[in-house]
């Protein structure tokens, strides 16, 4: 019996689609190999967020080549998020290259039984101008909702205790078979069937985050009090020129009104340092951002430029030394914030 290995870098969307194709790989008769060795295909799952990301890709083909010397016969394979001109150089390296969205209906062997991965969409439109995703994953499409429901119902049965709904972007979702059901609709769905488990949804934009999620999220219990809602950056014009459809005092308002219907709300949010053509003034917006909003974590990375993203044209003038110090200064302000 053949036996096969995935490596998964990245979110949890790629954690979600590893658990398809190990599904899809056992109907084909393979058996998952207890180490990377023993394995006759290796899948890797990777992630394209950052440039880092995909260096550690680069270091992993190192790594296959040697194994390939010792096992010829050894497939291996690239999926997850790959831009196009990374995907040029790894099919060198790579025997195949697969799409994440072809295994999007597979139901999946879950890694932990007590946790059920659902993907409600695959890739998504919004084209903010740091992020690959549109380019890795492609244009936004939703799944069925009787699909997703029974998916759901399944892996509640199979002893799931928390369902994640996924997507680039949960707030974008439109059921293409019944579009009166968008997300609030669905989420409400989900919090109805019946059952002891938690929901966690990931990734919300603060967009088109309505006052019906909010009410949707306040009324049921079923719904985990974790919300992690990106704000990327504290001020108006570098949100502008990300192409963030937002105001910070529209980011702010929404935060109050969700703290008002959930007051125990656990609040993570994702920051950028070092956008391109971040001022001082712009990152003093950002710190006095975070010093208003109490958030229970926050995500601080330092800009990326991302080949084929729209920022990627923009001059990358913040020197990576800026970046660090202006990381450092958030990472310490908002841990001390959440000491407090
Ligand atoms: S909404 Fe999220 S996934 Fe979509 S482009 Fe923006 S950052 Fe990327």
């Amino acid at each position: 019996m053949k036996k096969y290995f995935i490596i998964t870098y990245g979110c949890q969307m790629n954690e979600a689609d590893s658990e398809r194709i190990a599904a899809s790989l056992e109907k084909k008769g393979y058996k998952l190999a207890s180490e990377i060795e023993s394995a006759d295909l290796i899948v890797v799952n990777m992630c394209s967020i950052r440039q880092t990301a995909v260096d550690r890709i680069w270091g992993k083909t190192k790594e296959l080549a040697k194994l390939k010397i010792k096992k010829p016969k050894i497939k291996t394979v690239l999926t997850g998020c790959i831009v196009k001109s990374d995907k040029n150089k790894f099919t060198k390296c790579f025997d195949e290259i697969w799409q994440n969205k072809d295994y999007l209906e597979t139901f999946p062997k879950c890694r932990e039984k007590t946790v059920g991965f659902v993907p409600i969409s695959n890739g998504c439109n919004n084209f903010c101008t740091y992020c690959v995703v549109p380019y890795a994953r492609g244009s936004l499409t939703c799944r069925n909702s009787k699909k997703i429901i029974n998916e759901t119902k399944l892996l509640i049965k199979n002893g799931a205790k928390e369902i994640w709904l996924l997507g680039q972007n949960v707030n974008d979702y439109i059921c293409p078979k019944n579009p009166k059901i968008k997300f609030p609709e669905l989420l409400k769905i989900v919090g109805d069937l019946p059952g002891d488990f938690q929901i966690r949804l990931m990734s919300p934009n603060p967009k088109n985050f309505t006052d019906k999620l909010i009410e949707i999220m306040a009324s049921s219990k079923k719904i985990a009090r974790f919300l992690n809602l990106p704000v990327q950056s504290g001020d108006n014009e570098i949100l502008k020129r990300m192409n963030r459809p937002y105001t910070i005092e529209q980011y702010k308002n929404l935060v109050r009104k969700i703290k008002e219907k959930i007051p125990d709300i656990n609040l993570t949010t994702d920051v950028i340092v070092g956008f391109p053509g971040e001022t001082k003034k712009q990152f003093q917006n950002t710190i006095k951002l975070f010093k208003e909003i109490k958030f229970n974590l926050v995500y601080v990375s330092k800009y990326s430029k991302r080949s084929g993203t729209a920022a990627f044209l923009k001059k990358d003038n913040v020197s990576l030394e800026e970046k660090k110090r202006r990381w450092q200064i958030l990472n310490k302000l908002v841990n001390e914030k959440e000491k407090q």
